[in-house]
């Protein structure tokens, strides 16, 4: 099959967050299994001094290329692109972000027969890149060699949709009659992401549990309807997780490496966080991790105000992260109330991360929401147990065989479970079956991907 890959951003050339990983892992993984693969980005300011090697096509596109045979065109426009941030700054979003990503959608589509690859699928990924299947249905209708091409969408966070004032409406170059109920409009604006959803063949979120989610009023953000009406075309395909990079028996950044077989030197790593973190050197008291945004989605509202009561148990706790102020202020006022206890380290720091994975017993992560989730996978591959609340991709990878999972989304569910653990940890004997099976776990892309290309021949019958 043929298949371009079109996402606002792709390791390792730009990236904001878990987008980036899917559309950088997800093209090596379908070239793996025989597929051929082109991935279309906008060129951007930050990878002006990156060291992989960009060459010219001509005007306006460039590529390189990853995997064996993977191009990767950058769509290139100075006035768009060549700024620091991708999508904003300190400002806020960048307030021509319309133009900007409408001038990507229709460049990636008129590429396509420019460099006459006729794709089979075209996956687009987020709301940067709905306007592709809009304009595919729409403006290139009856241009033949578009015909047949169809189109999935991916949603990575259904929180963030792509609006704009209706007065820009007119810049897309669309008929005035597609900002309706049944196209773009949406309580009077545009929504860039609706339109996708619209004109897509297939939707796909990234876990099955989040694409029943956002179906229902509490997680659909408004977009629910529209999900609802178009549910026979809605899936879900968990992440995978890049097993060359998360793997601790090959992992640079910890201070002794280990794997299923010799689980039991994680004990190193943990004396090694505890010695980092200046916490008590004590094997026998629980160490929980958290990297995390600190925000609400991440649960940080139960975690706020539960914290003193677990501050008070037996254990210990490293959370590394930044995130909405109000938790850094609470969190720094337990640091002062129990400097023995926890550990606070508020920035990004990716090195750290991998300590914490490999050094903590349990991985906390009590996400309100989560549409797939990366840190659980980590933790379950570092022998770290997951500790989460049952939601999206957290449900569909944890549970009670290979960590803690709570139902009830409050202070007390989070407090009654962390004290599970707790009390889980105190044998030995079956806290390291635990480990056990939680490092057995595979989520790797190779499983991911197979999926897709299955996705993909659905498409093709639609
Ligand atoms: P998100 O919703 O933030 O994308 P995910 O769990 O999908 O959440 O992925 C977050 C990724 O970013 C994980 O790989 C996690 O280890 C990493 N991460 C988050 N915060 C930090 C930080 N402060 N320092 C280093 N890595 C971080």
């Amino acid at each position: 099959m043929k298949i371009a890959l079109c996402a606002s951003e792709v390791v390792p050339f730009a990236k904001t967050g878990g987008l980036a990983d899917v559309a950088g892992a997800l093209p090596l993984a379908l070239e793996k299994e025989g597929q051929q693969v082109i991935v279309i980005m906008p060129r951007y300011k930050a990878m002006q001094n990156s060291s992989f090697k960009v060459q010219r096509l001509k005007e306006g596109v460039s590529y390189s290329l990853i995997g064996k045979d993977i191009k990767v065109y950058f769509i290139e426009n100075d006035a768009y692109f060549n700024r620091d941030g991708l999508y904003g700054d300190k400002n806020g979003d960048y307030p021509d972000n319309l133009d900007r990503f409408s001038f990507y959608c229709k460049r990636a589509l008129d590429l396509l027969r420019e460099i006459n690859f006729k794709p089979d699928i075209i996956h687009l990924h987020d709301w940067q890149a709905c306007l592709i299947p809009v304009y595919l249905k729409n403006l290139y209708l009856l241009d033949v060699f578009y015909k047949n091409i169809k189109t999935v969408l991916t949603i990575h966070n259904i929180g963030y949709q792509g609006l704009f004032p209706k007065e820009q409406f007119p810049k897309l170059g669309l008929d005035w009659s597609l900002f309706a109920i049944e196209g773009l409009e949406f309580y009077d604006k545009i929504n860039m992401l609706k339109g996708g959803m619209m004109f897509s063949d297939i939707i796909n979120t990234v876990s099955e549990t989040y694409s029943k989610e956002i179906q229902t009023k509490e997680f659909g953000f408004g977009l629910e309807g529209v999900l609802n009406k178009r549910r026979d075309s809605v899936f879900g395909i968990l992440n995978g997780l890049d097993y060359t990079i998360w793997n601790p028996e090959t992992d640079k950044f910890i201070a002794k490496s280990y794997s299923i077989n010799t689980a039991k030197d994680k004990s190193k790593d943990k004396e090694d966080l505890q010695k980092l973190c200046n916490l008590p050197l004590e094997s026998d008291v629980p160490l929980f991790g958290v990297v995390s945004r600190l925000a609400e989605q991440k649960g940080f509202d139960i975690l706020a105000e539960g914290i003193d009561t677990i501050c008070r148990m037996n254990l210990q706790l490293v959370i590394l992260g930044t995130g909405d102020l109000k938790y850094h202020l609470i969190m720094e006022d337990m640091v002062k109330k129990y400097p023995q206890v926890i550990s606070l380290h508020l920035k990004f720091d990716d090195p750290l991360a991998h300590k914490i994975y490999a050094g903590s017993d349990i991985f906390l992560m009590p996400s309100k929401y989560e549409p797939c989730g990366l840190g659980q996978l980590i933790g379950l591959r570092y022998g770290t147990i997951p500790l989460v609340f049952k939601t999206g991709g957290l449900a569909d990878t944890v549970n009670q065989d290979n960590g803690f999972i709570f139902d009830r989304y409050s202070k007390d569910g989070l407090i009654k479970t962390i004290e599970k653990a707790v009390a889980g940890f105190k044998n030995k004997h079956k806290w390291a079956a635990l480990v056990n099976r939680a490092m057995k776990c595979n989520f790797s892309w190779d499983a991911s991907a197979k999926k897709y290309i299955k996705l993909y021949e659905k498409a093709k019958t639609k």
